[in-house]
């Protein structure tokens, strides 16, 4: 079977393969290439090969292969690897199927040694010779031959010093000549042999490392954080190499076909001339400008012509991706050389305005358009930001600390912490932190992960920072370099002004201006459209491109999408975000209110149901006043009611002085309330005297609710009104729960039918959380009108975990791979999934109409909510702020359908 592709010259056997087998960069090298756009010469060892490797078959089987394809880019070069006279130099390169920035080693300047170092000083320099020979000798040593990075580091840093210079650019041959030498004897006392001095000795070493470094530790990280399967493996690509590090003619940069931070249409990117490989993402020169901007410094200004081929590939690149691309390219002696490109990760702003801008460009379909925003990504649009009048405050103030560039926006206020590992265990305690590095690199993705911002002082729009910040949602500034980070120190300075860890600290991803202190934020420019309304939608365009992709959304997706609501404030919030129902209103929250409370407490206290039926009848009114509320608010919508659910011992206080204070509020005596609280303590209260199991024991309760609900819809309807109330009983287990609860519910309509001589319409169903409720599904269905799942106590009591403990053993298994992920957060699909299909099944069989939906946690989370689709559900109901992301991502289940799964944009 093939193995190796060869691309060069306008010819690539591996185009059309795809990123399955040829790995993100092997494929867009190859379709480059195809598409006749200037590439050095190469050849891909596709993925299956890695696979392979890592479970310990040997690389011979692709060695003749590797010669053959080696002889053709020997060939197109015009250069033979190895040639002491004008020796090939190739760069070993990673490249998975979806792309991990930073994450996997590339090998630059391979192929030079003892004997073609000075083929190379003939043809182009002692100077650059050294120079690729240093940079060799450092990546290969690190990658390969695991010599630890920083002691070549701390050689070169010393020679900076002794000569007096900032940058390496200004060392000389014979500078650069020492740092060779040296870094050769640090290999030597490492390993106890030489630097290896064989070019295909070189070679192979470097494929089995970039082979390896799959399973390096970073990698499995990165992966573990995006859900990347663990068997893809990655690609290797070798690569005739260029050099952008031959004086002022060469550079190195990196583009994007437009912004992506905003998704504006403009050609975005830096480059830094006379410099190879990362030098522009890690900052260690300040990178220029692509496009004029009048500092005589850009691209356009230095090298017309290459800029002018660059805008020439940007449009082809862009016609044939039909997305936006993340380029990274060389050019020698001002002849421009692509070296990757890929589908750029982008903002969720970004995200909107190029999925719309792309339709009314003709470039993609709405469906598309669709596939191209995740839905989580519409999270960041309703993000917060800061009010412009206290940030200008704080500005007036001195609190100013800089500004760098808005690589993530949003606003983000948290203490500082100066470590990755400080962030995470800041973030533990539950501190919102902002973590402010010089610069990150990958073993800060963690720490990343962990914080609300990230701060750097060094970098552009494209370093590490700036791209995993993006690619996780993050707000982020970086380079913001009148910030000095002392990271030894645990302090920053600026202005005249420091802080230190644990201070607090607001960035501005958006503006990219830094300010030292605390600052409320503000709701996003779409909540003051849709929910404030304090700003015209015509003067949004995120707002507009958010409604326009929801619009799309609404046309493609089956479920119905209804909002958890108990207020008529949330009610709102939900309507205008789309909801089509409250799927759920929990009556205990309004319970809790300060003013009811005592009633409720004066209800438990009671001995007898009469005592409890005198203390219910001052909640009635207040309850029956919540649901006039949301009745208005969701006008002819169903609204889900949950009748009591908590066990009543969460309603009394359990130590003084509170127990003091409500003992005197109900005119009772500390030691009987004490008793009370004692006699309803429970061993396993999520197990006990709750649910349903109140509404038997204590019907007043539920006829009470129950009471307040019909009263309401009665008070709704005479006021012209057409309320839908569905009431829902928890914690069902056995039909002979609910029909008895459905025979009280039924009783109260009729007596409010008579008090009130109005008849409402109504439904009355369960939650079906406990795993018997969803093995009986068909005899609890036969007397009911619709199902909900209560997907968090269901996920409970499935696996047995409770989850208010989960947090002491869960992120374990996830860390020892026992669990793939929380299953709380998305449905465990195997286990409790089956539970869902059962009941679902079972339901429908007994009642071919029973309407079904999920109102647990599950009911916001994408993937969740395909499965839901695809099992054949009515309905999802999440939070308000999340019914934008489950309108999407039900639309994206729907397209996926029969396509085995939702594509992505990453
Ligand atoms: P990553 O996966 O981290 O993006 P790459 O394989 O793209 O790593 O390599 C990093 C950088 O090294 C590239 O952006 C490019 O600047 C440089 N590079 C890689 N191969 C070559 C080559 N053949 N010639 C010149 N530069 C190269
Ligand atoms: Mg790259
Ligand atoms: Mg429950």
């Amino acid at each position: 079977m093939k193995h190796v592709y060869f691309f060069g010259n306008g010819e690539a056997e591996g185009a059309g393969l795809g990123k399955e087998a040829l790995g993100g960069k092997g494929s867009g090298l190859a379709e480059m290439t195809a598409l006749g756009i200037p590439v050095p010469p190469g050849f891909t060892i596709d993925t299956a090969v890695c696979a392979d490797y890592t479970r310990g078959i040997s690389l011979d089987g692709v060695r003749s292969e590797v010669d053959a394809a080696l002889g053709r880019v020997e060939k197109t070069a015009g250069r033979r690897f190895g040639d002491p006279a004008n020796p090939l130099l190739v760069s070993v390169r990673s490249g998975a199927r979806s792309s991990m920035p930073g994450m996997m080693d590339t090998i630059l300047n391979l192929g030079l040694t003892s004997k073609t170092l000075p083929g190379l000083a003939g043809a182009s320099g002692e100077r650059f010779a050294l120079d690729c020979r240093r940079r060799f000798v450092e990546m290969y040593s690190d990658v390969v031959l695991r010599v630890p990075r920083h002691r070549f580091e701390q050689v070169l840093t010393a020679k900076k010093k002794e000569r007096g210079v900032a940058s390496d650019t200004e060392l000389t041959a014979a500078d650069l000549a020492d740092v060779v030498r040296q870094d050769e004897a640090i290999v030597r006392e490492a390993l106890g042999r030489d630097f290896p001095d064989d070019p295909r000795d070189q070679l192979w070493g470097a494929i089995g490392a970039v082979f390896k470094s799959w399973d390096n530790e970073r990698a499995k990280t990165y992966r573990r954080l995006h859900r990347i399967p663990d068997d893809w493996g990655t690609a290797v690509n070798v690569q005739a190499m260029v050099f952008g590090n031959r004086g002022e003619t060469s550079a190195t940069g990196v583009a994007f076909t437009r912004d992506p931070s905003t998704g504006e249409k403009k050609f975005y990117g830096e480059f830094l001339p006379n410099a190879q490989g990362e030098d522009v993402v890690a900052g260690i020169r300040t990178p220029r400008p692509l496009r004029s901007d009048g500092s005589g410094k850009s691209l356009e200004e230095t090298m017309p012509a290459a800029y002018r081929e660059l805008l020439r590939v940007r449009d082809l690149l862009e016609k044939r991706f039909r997305d936006m691309q993340d380029l990274e390219f060389t050019i020698e002696d001002e002849r421009l050389y692509l070296l990757q490109t890929r589908n750029g990760k982008r903002t969720g702003f970004a995200a909107v305005r190029i999925a719309t801008d792309m339709v009314d460009e003709g470039l993609i379909g709405e469906d598309e358009a669709l596939s191209r925003v995740e839905p989580e990504q519409l999270v960041q649009l309703l993000a917060p930001v800061f009010p412009a009048k206290e940030k200008e405050a704080a500005i007036k103030a001195g609190r100013f600390l800089g500004k760098g560039l808005p690589a993530g926006p949003g606003a983000a206020c948290g203490r500082i912490a100066f470590t990755a590992e400080r962030a995470v265990k800041m973030a533990a305690e539950g501190k919102p932190v902002v973590l402010v590095r010089e610069e990150t690199s990958p073993e800060d993705i963690a720490g990343m992960h962990a914080s609300a911002g990230i701060l750097t002082t060094r970098g552009g729009m494209t370093s590490h920072a700036a791209v995993v910040a993006r690619g996780m949602g993050k707000t982020c500034v970086v380079g913001a370099g009148e910030i000095g980070v002392d990271e030894a120190a645990h302090a920053l300075k600026a202005k005249g002004k420091s802080a230190k860890e644990g201070d607090w600290i607001s960035i501005d991803g958006t503006t990219g201006e830094v300010i030292s202190g605390e600052l409320p934020t503000r709701p996003s420019e779409v909540l003051q459209v849709a929910v404030e309304r304090t700003l015209a939608p015509d003067a949004s365009p995120i707002y507009r491109g958010f409604e326009r992709i929801l619009t799309w959304a609404d046309r493609r997706r089956r479920l119905g999408v209804r909002a958890n609501a108990d207020t008529p404030t949330d009610a709102r919030v939900a309507v205008v975000f789309g909801a089509q129902g409250i799927g759920l209103c929990r009556t205990e929250h309004m319970f809790f209110e300060e003013k009811r409370i005592l009633a409720v407490r004066q209800m438990i206290l009671a001995d007898s149901a009469e005592g409890r039926r005198k203390a219910l009848e001052k909640i009635l009114p207040m309850q029956r006043a919540d649901f006039v509320g949301i009745f208005r608010e969701m006008g002819e919508r169903p609204v889900t009611i949950r009748l009591l659910d908590p066990p009543l011992h969460e309603f009394l206080p359990n130590e003084e002085p509170a127990l003091g204070k409500t003992a005197a509020e109900l005119g009772v005596s500390v030691g009987a309330l004490k008793d009370r609280v004692r006699q309803l303590h429970e061993m396993n209260p999520m197990l006990g005297h709750r649910g349903c199991r109140l509404g038997i024991t204590h019907p007043e309760i539920y006829e009470t609710q129950v009471r307040a609900i019909f009263e309401a819809a009665a008070d709704v309807v005479r006021g012209g009104g057409k309320p839908r109330p569905e009431i829902m009983i928890p914690l069902v287990g056995t039909s002979a729960e609910f029909d008895r609860l459905k025979g009280l519910v039924d009783d109260v309509a009729r007596k409010i039918e008579a008090e009130t001589g109005q008849g409402i319409a109504y439904k009355t169903g369960t939650m079906i959380e406990i795993p018997r409720a969803a093995l009986r599904a068909a005899q609890i269905a036969e007397n009911c009108d619709f199902f909900s799942f209560g997907t968090n106590d269901l996920t409970q009591m499935t696996f047995g975990y409770s989850r208010d403990d989960a947090a002491s053993f869960l992120p374990a298994y996830i860390e020892k791979g026992i669990l793939p992920e929380d299953p709380f957060a998305t449905l465990d699909q195997a286990g409790v999934g089956e539970l869902v299909a059962i009941a679902t099944k079972r339901g429908r069989e007994a009642r071919k109409d029973l309407k079904i939906g999920v109102c647990g946690e599950h009911g916001g989370d994408p993937r969740s909510i395909e499965f839901f689709h695809a099992t054949g559900l009515d309905y999802v109901s999440c939070s308000p702020y999340r019914v934008p992301v489950a309108r999407l991502a039900a639309a994206r289940a729907a397209l996926s359908e029969g396509k085995g799964g939702v594509s992505s944009t990453a």
